[in-house]
């Protein structure tokens, strides 16, 4: 049995702090669920961000996969340290930010990731990894988020979360949300509830620059209670391309699907 999170956490004084997002998960078969969600892992490539005291890294090295994990905090070194000692060969640390680090280098084509994000910077993450080169270098995205933010990955039209992260999440891939998690699952309990999302990529629609659909979205929920021939009026041509395709430019953005933004895009592109 390895030795608890809790005593790991003691012994190496890694006490919680709020400016880089921590809050630890200590139950073991909780991380065991989380690091199922990317279905099985033997043998595969695991590129985790934050593996802090190492309990989820542990759960993915037992699912058999060799995991590069990126970790900010020099006090969880010498925990992960261990872990790497225990996992010869399977386990390698990289003492650093994540927003710097060469991913695709390090981790290799194919890889997925697996991650309890720190909240300041998992939005950050998840457009970078949504917004480079498709198909992905990524294999799947299994990623901790706040559940405000997973149901926005995951919303719909005509729904109060639906917006750019929604079609940024949507337009060449599939999102679900694949577990609730309490707060009461992290120490310390973070203020709101939680969910991991599960990201599989999609064919990429042909035709479409993906720097003409995010001009569009940022235009369009940038003011979200306009009508689209209000909002839309600074993209050039976007109202011909409105009437072209029969979108009335008298909805909001908020009613236009993903399918439609795609279509206005390509017309643009
Ligand atoms: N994986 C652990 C778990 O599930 O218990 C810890 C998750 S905790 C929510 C987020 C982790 O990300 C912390 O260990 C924190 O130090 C680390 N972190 C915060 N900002 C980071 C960054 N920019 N790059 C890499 N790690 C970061």
């Amino acid at each position: 049995m390895p030795e608890p999170l809790r005593d790991v956490i003691a012994r190496h004084g890694l006490m919680a702090t709020k400016a880089l997002g921590q809050n630890f998960i200590l139950d073991r078969q909780l991380l065991a669920r989380i690091a199922a969600i990317p279905g099985p892992l033997d043998g595969a490539s695991v590129y985790e961000v934050g593996p802090g005291p190492g309990g989820l890294t542990r759960a993915l090295l037992d699912a058999g996969a060799k995991v590069v994990a990126v970790e900010r905090d020099r006090r969880c070194m010498p925990a992960l340290a261990e872990l790497e000692r225990e996992y010869p060969e399977k386990l390698r640390i990289i003492s650093g930010d994540a927003l710097q680090v060469d991913e695709r280098a390090e981790a290799g084509t194919g890889a997925h990731i697996v991650a309890n994000l720190p909240y300041n910077v998992g939005t950050a993450l998840l457009i970078r990894w949504l917004e480079g080169p498709w198909p992905p270098w990524w294999s799947s995205l299994t990623l901790m988020f706040q559940r405000e933010v997973a149901e926005r990955i995951v919303a719909k039209p005509n729904s109060e979360h639906y917006g750019r992260l929604s079609v940024a999440a949507q337009w060449r891939a599939s999102p679900r949300i694949a577990m609730a998690v309490h707060r009461s699952s992290f120490v310390p309990p973070p203020k709101v509830a939680s969910a991991v999302v599960h990201i599989v990529p999609a064919a990429m629609p042909d035709g479409v620059d993906p720097k003409v659909l995010e001009r569009l979205t940022a235009a369009a929920f940038g003011q979200r209670r306009k009508m689209l021939r209000s909002s839309l009026k600074p993209v050039p041509h976007a109202l011909d391309a409105l009437a072209a395709l029969g979108i009335d430019s008298e909805r909001r953005a908020e009613t236009v699907s993903v399918d439609e933004f795609v279509a206005l895009a390509r017309a643009l592109s």
